[in-house]
């Protein structure tokens, strides 16, 4: 669906597509345990996270260059451009890039390459937040806070993500303070399989202003009560949710259910390529699945630009909230 959106949950390493992981596979000499893009879309179709998160950082193996991370970016930006996009924050995991050898400056300039010019190749405005993995320490979190300030200038904020149960927030309080200490915007992944007082956890303790997916709030009556009273923003993902089985059909999704509590959702990508969609093809599945009419669409479309970190440009708000006003449904 063409709707003009933001997309404010999009992992760039996630939207490696088969063909470009063979195509840069190629490029820098890196053999991928699979015969050819058939088989590595077979691969894709894994069932629980885990399975999900050891094929993505396997992959990972063929991003080395500045060139290889502009490429990656380019071909999501004409993917999500294509499909209503006008605004997207993405993120990106510098932490598994670090590991392999390669530095944070390549990741980060490599993806500004495309970034940078983004509204002219592509028409969509963007912004970059850097992310920690929480299976991994503090220190490191910390440490990478550290390797990103020659970069600030690229990067507006700061989310966590990866594997989430086991791994509170709390664990990323002094990192998070650093980060804001530096004028970074904060966001966490929170209550996608954690529980409820993960979410309270993020907000309380990790100060963010926005939470990424945030599903299980529907579990605690109080806290759905506390995020529609402050108006803070959940970026939920649907077919993520299937895929990761976060919900088991998406006809269950309790998107409606969040919208009727007055929660400020926004409906995005996750990781693309793996899970079955880009940012409009979630809005056509769950308009189909959920029978979701056009004032709720628009709604959550609108959301989308209010929960975006577009507040150093709001005459561009202004512009795509009149874009999705103006948008004629087929
Ligand atoms: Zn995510």
């Amino acid at each position: 669906m063409s709707l003009p959106k933001a997309e404010l949950h999009l992992h760039i390493e996630g939207t490696l597509e088969p063909e470009l992981a063979f195509a840069l596979a190629a490029r820098n000499g890196v053999t991928l345990p699979y015969a050819d893009t058939e088989e590595l879309r077979e691969a894709y179709r894994f069932d629980d996270l885990q399975s999900f998160l050891n094929l993505y950082y396997e992959l990972m193996a063929v991003l080395r260059t500045e060139a290889d991370f502009a490429d990656l970016a380019d071909a999501y930006l004409a993917r999500a451009a294509a499909q209503g996009v006008r605004h997207a924050e993405i993120f990106f995991d510098p932490q598994a890039h670090i590991v392999r050898g390669v530095p944070m400056g390549t990741v980060v300039e490599g993806l500004w390459r495309a970034l940078g010019r983004s509204e002219e190749t592509h028409g969509v405005s963007t912004r970059l937040i850097m992310c920690f993995l929480r299976d991994e320490s503090a220190e490191s979190a910390m440490e990478t806070l550290e390797a990103a300030k020659p970069h600030l200038d690229r990067i507006t904020g700061i989310g966590l993500d990866s594997a989430e149960v086991g791994h509170p927030p709390v664990k990323f309080r002094a990192v998070y303070e650093a980060a804001a200490a530096l004028g970074l915007r904060r966001v966490a992944h929170a209550g996608e399989e954690g529980p409820p007082a993960y979410i309270t956890e993020a907000l309380d303790i990790l100060g963010v202003e926005r939470v990424d997916h945030g599903l299980r709030c529907m579990e605690d009556p109080e806290l759905v009560e506390r995020l529609v009273r402050e108006r803070v923003p959940l970026t939920l993902c649907p077919l993520s949710n299937v895929r990761l089985r976060a919900v088991d059909v998406l006809t269950e999704h309790p998107l409606p259910a969040m919208m009727d509590a007055g929660l400020l959702c926004t409906v995005n990508s996750d990781d693309p390529a793996y899970f079955g969609g880009y940012a409009g093809d979630n809005f056509d599945a769950v308009r189909e699945a959920l029978g979701l009419d056009q004032e709720r669409l628009r709604e959550l479309a609108r959301n989308s630009f209010e929960a975006s970190f577009l507040d150093d440009d709001e005459d561009r708000r202004t512009r795509y909230l009149a874009e999705v006003e103006a948008y004629e449904f087929d």
